[in-house]
């Protein structure tokens, strides 16, 4: 009621009442867009309780989460300020990515320790994914959020994270039209000209680059490598994500890469 009472008297007096003193809006700037500039997601790697607990209230949060079952999308910060979701990372060389973003996290186990000691990760219930879908579509739209810079946990910080890792349908983010995706056709047909040949480590680690992934220009299949391509492949070709760099990996990253016809912005 206190914050009330004097933004009544400035409306009367013809103001706006974000300001305990008098704002001008009569001039607004043609030249600006939304601090979202990103759309991240996550999957939490956990139970339902233990992911509503990390996420409240242990240093680490997220504009969004998307409970399992029952299917519910939860907001946990107001999209006009920062969540701590994506700690070090980079994309295309930009590194401030919790200011820059909105982070939605997906309830979901997450890799987990198989009966074999091998990691096993949980799929995501299809009605689950409709939630966010039907959530990304909508923070795209207020937002402006470009197609290319709706990412993982894991293109920013390959290193560190795998998350949503190769259960999350990126293809059906695609099929929504939210994402860039690479033409089959054009995969294909690179694909037996690179099976003939190869490129080298280098190659695969300036094209990874020029997607948009930090990674070393080493030149040598060295672990961060592996890691990066590994995080790539759990993307685009889920069947197999072991790091490897194969032809249908490399006619995928060539594919991704190729310049945009003129006109077009990514
Ligand atoms: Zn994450």
């Amino acid at each position: 009621m206190k914050r009330i009472l004097p933004c009544l008297l400035l409306l009367l007096v013809g103001s706006g009442c974000h300001h305990p003193f008098a704002v001008d809006h009569s001039y607004v700037a043609k030249d600006q867009d939304s601090r979202a500039q990103f759309l991240i997601l996550h999957f939490t790697g956990g139970t339902w309780d233990a992911s509503l607990k990390t996420l409240t209230q242990e240093g680490v949060s997220a504009h969004y989460l998307v409970r399992d079952n029952p299917v519910r999308v939860y907001q946990l910060v107001d999209e006009s300020r920062r969540a701590y979701h994506a700690g070090v990372s980079s994309w295309k060389g930009q590194t401030q990515l919790n200011a820059a973003s909105i982070g939605i996290e997906i309830q979901n186990l997450g890799d987990t320790p198989g009966p074999g000691g091998e990691i096993v990760y949980h799929d995501y219930p299809p009605e689950q994914i409709d939630a966010v879908l039907a959530l990304v579509k909508d923070i795209v739209a207020r937002h402006g959020i470009r197609p290319d810079r709706i990412l993982g946990h894991s293109d920013i910080a390959p290193q560190r994270k795998v998350d949503p890792g190769p259960t999350f349908p990126w293809r059906r983010l695609a099929e929504a039209g939210l994402i860039p995706w690479p033409d089959p056709l054009a995969v294909a047909e690179r694909q037996a000209r690179f099976e003939k040949a190869l490129p080298d480590v280098k190659w695969f680690q300036a094209r990874l680059e020029q997607h948009g992934f930090k990674v070393p220009g080493t030149g040598v299949l060295d672990p961060d490598t592996r890691q990066v391509l590994s995080v790539f492949q759990m993307k685009y070709r889920p069947a197999r994500y072991d790091g490897q760099p194969d032809a249908e990996t490399a006619a995928i990253l060539e594919v991704l890469t190729m310049p945009m016809p003129s006109g077009r912005k990514p």
